[in-house]
């Protein structure tokens, strides 16, 4: 059987940077599970839909053909054939996705796509609902978070980085709403699963956390 690890936790708290590094680690799959909602989000918005149109999400959202692969170690992730990594970090993605992401059909196709992925490969998976839905059989669980003013400061400075122009309030704001939406849907909410373990990466490294998470994984 094979061996999985699961990492939850809001937006900024870290979990695709650790994810990577575990995964390397241990030799063991990244799954971005982030990136298959933000391609069927791209998909939604290529398609003239708007964010709070449940009705049109719902008819158009089987058409999206989600798969993923991996190019020199980095997952990629297709949407009906074609490789869409570089669009879907986008701020006008990550709000569709963010709505969208409540969908239950949705919900339903992604899910079912993460456990057939996690079914033959040792993985480790990051998202929100990994250890509470996806995979509750999972050997580690982690619930990764950090203050929200540091995990909006950590996304100012990756977009900024980017040449993005959003201010630290607004972005500061984005993630409370987020968060909000995330945590309060009725489908699988963000929640600490109650056999996770949790870490707030607030006055935490990047290598300090991911050797906490690695101190978990002992036995695998
Ligand atoms: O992790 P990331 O910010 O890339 O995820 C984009 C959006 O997808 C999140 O804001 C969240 O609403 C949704 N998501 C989810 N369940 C997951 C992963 C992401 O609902 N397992």
């Amino acid at each position: 059987m094979s061996h999985k690890i699961a990492i939850d936790g809001p937006a900024g708290a870290g979990k695709s940077t650790i994810a990577k590094k575990i995964a390397e680690k241990l030799n063991y799959i990244y799954i971005d599970t982030g990136a298959m909602y933000r391609a069927m989000a791209l998909f939604l918005l290529r398609n003239g839909i708007c964010p709070e149109d449940t009705a049109k999400i719902n008819a158009k959202c089987e058409e999206a053909d989600i798969t993923i692969g991996y190019e020199q170690g980095e997952q990629v992730v297709f949407l009906n054939g074609e490789n869409v990594n570089g669009m879907i970090r986008t701020e006008e993605v990550s709000r569709m996705a963010s709505h969208s992401s409540v969908n239950p059909r949705v919900r339903a196709k992604l899910v079912r796509l993460q456990q057939e992925l996690a079914s033959r490969e040792n993985v480790v998976m990051d998202g929100r609902d990994i250890g509470t839905c996806v995979l509750p059989d999972a050997e580690v669980k982690v619930y990764l978070t950090a203050s929200t003013a540091v995990r909006a400061k950590r996304r100012f400075e990756e977009l900024a980085a980017k040449g993005g122009t959003c201010s630290l309030e607004e972005i500061e704001a984005d993630i409370r709403e987020r968060d909000h939406r995330d945590m309060t849907r009725d489908i699988s909410p963000l929640k600490q699963a109650e056999d996770a373990v949790v870490i707030d990466t607030s006055s935490m490294t990047v290598q300090e956390a991911a050797d906490a998470v690695i101190r978990l994984c002992g036995g695998l």
